[in-house]
């Protein structure tokens, strides 16, 4: 009756939404949401910041916010830096646009940090936004190109920035990073990155390198960060982590030998630690998140099967 896996989740923050289709043109602008920003921040329309928030980066949250369509703000998609189509959500287009750094939200609207609207805005919406931050992201560094200089152009049939001169394309960047929950018997392992908040602790994760397979990476990080060796890699799940342009893909392991030794550079501090006795942990934002709380579910019950418990 133990259960040998741990059980998959559906859906993350970030994911697609079932009901959007994704296109580059738009042969007839209309009506739409607008996802435009300022740096990382996301216009909205907003009301008190009076929620609290389970993210220690984010004092509180909204009690409510939208994106903004057109016909309640007609200045929209005027006066951008960048303008791209994303495609239509629900029927309705969807745009995304950039205004410079200084830019003033109009009354009634304001700048926020997508971290403060996760679970304010709805699903699908919260998707959309992390999806133009990177894409908006990846227009404005790619104006050039990066073989001869030229200025790029994008293409109208696929989402991709082309050399006029050279031919070069250029096409959004994701970047994979693997996260490693590292199981011991009852007990998990959990590290602070330096730059985390006070007290946060969560799973290892690194960028995979060049001429490099997930399980080797998994392997590389975790030997590198803490000094432990793993075996019996299982598989989680993957979430589009658009900060700025990552795709996290969460796994399961299991320690096999080793003490740890936090690798000084990046690791303040890493413990084993008790399920019952948890550190803070990050935002239900991040698949982090959602990778521990489904090890120490499994854990506790297992616990619940077995008769020393
Ligand atoms: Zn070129």
């Amino acid at each position: 009756m133990s259960a040998s896996s741990v059980s998959p989740i559906k859906e993350l923050p970030f994911s697609r939404p079932l009901e959007f289709e994704h296109a580059v043109d738009c042969a007839a602008p209309g009506e739409g949401h607008w996802f435009v920003f300022r740096g990382e921040q996301l216009l909205v329309e907003i009301g008190p910041l009076e929620r609290p928030s389970d993210d220690l980066r984010v004092r509180a949250r909204p009690a409510w916010a939208r994106v903004p369509l057109q016909k309640n703000h007609n200045w929209l998609g005027s006066a951008s830096l960048r303008c791209l189509y994303l495609g239509v959500l629900d029927g309705t287009q969807c745009w995304a646009a950039e205004l410079p750094a200084e830019a003033e939200a109009p009354a009634g609207m304001a700048w926020q940090g997508l971290r403060a609207l996760f679970s304010v805005l709805d699903d699908a919406c919260f998707a959309l936004a992390g999806r133009a931050l990177q894409l908006i992201d990846w227009d404005r560094t790619h104006q050039f190109c990066g073989r001869c200089g030229e200025r790029t152009e994008a293409s109208r049939k696929e989402r991709v920035r082309v050399c006029p001169a050279c031919k070069l394309s250029a096409y959004p960047r994701v970047a994979p990073a693997v996260m490693a929950l590292v199981k011991r018997q009852k007990q998990i392992l959990l590290a602070r990155g330096r730059h985390f908040p006070p007290g946060m602790f969560s799973a290892l994760a690194g960028f995979v390198e060049p001429g490099e397979s997930l399980e080797q990476c998994l392997a590389r990080e975790v030997a590198e960060e803490v000094g432990v060796q793993i075996s019996n890699t299982r598989y989680f799940a993957s979430q589009s982590w658009p900060f700025p342009h990552s795709l996290m893909i969460a796994f399961v392991c299991d320690w096999v030998s080793g003490e740890i030794k936090p690798q000084d550079e990046e690791i303040e501090e890493a413990n084993w630690f008790e399920v019952l006795q948890l550190p803070k942990l990050p935002s239900k934002i991040s698949i982090a998140r959602r990778l521990i709380d489904a090890v120490v579910a499994q854990i506790i019950e297992e616990s619940k099967s077995t008769t020393d418990v």
